[in-house]
């Protein structure tokens, strides 16, 4: 845990959020600035800054998170007409919170990556 990261103030409860849904490893919340009809973050109870810094130890953490964004899409109805997961590392990628985390993107045709 980061005791200043967004993402993990949310999980400790400090920051009041809305929970779509969460398993074991990992919360999902609706992007606050959504870029598509569905746009859910899918975020790790466990503090990892990024996917640079991602390691084997990591592997139970991540299919949690692989696993609640396959049930967000469900939720959302998008399971069948398929959707976008997307990671974004660094500056560059317009990652604005320092904790990995999925968009789960779709509700319409997306266009191509980048
Ligand atoms: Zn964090």
């Amino acid at each position: 845990m980061s005791p200043d990261c967004l993402f993990c103030r949310m999980q400790r409860g400090e920051v009041p959020v809305d929970r779509l849904a969460e398993n074991g490893q990992a919360f999902a919340i609706r992007d606050i600035n959504p870029r598509a009809p569905v746009h859910v973050l899918v975020i790790p109870k466990v503090h990892i800054p990024t996917a640079r810094d991602v390691d084997w130890g990591h592997a139970e953490i991540l299919a949690g998170v692989f696993a609640l964004a396959r049930d967000v899409a469900r939720i959302e109805g998008v399971h069948e007409s398929g959707y976008r997961l997307a990671i974004n590392v660094g500056d560059a990628a317009g990652m604005t919170v320092a904790h990995l985390h999925l968009h789960l993107l779709g509700g319409r045709k997306l266009g191509p990556e980048g």
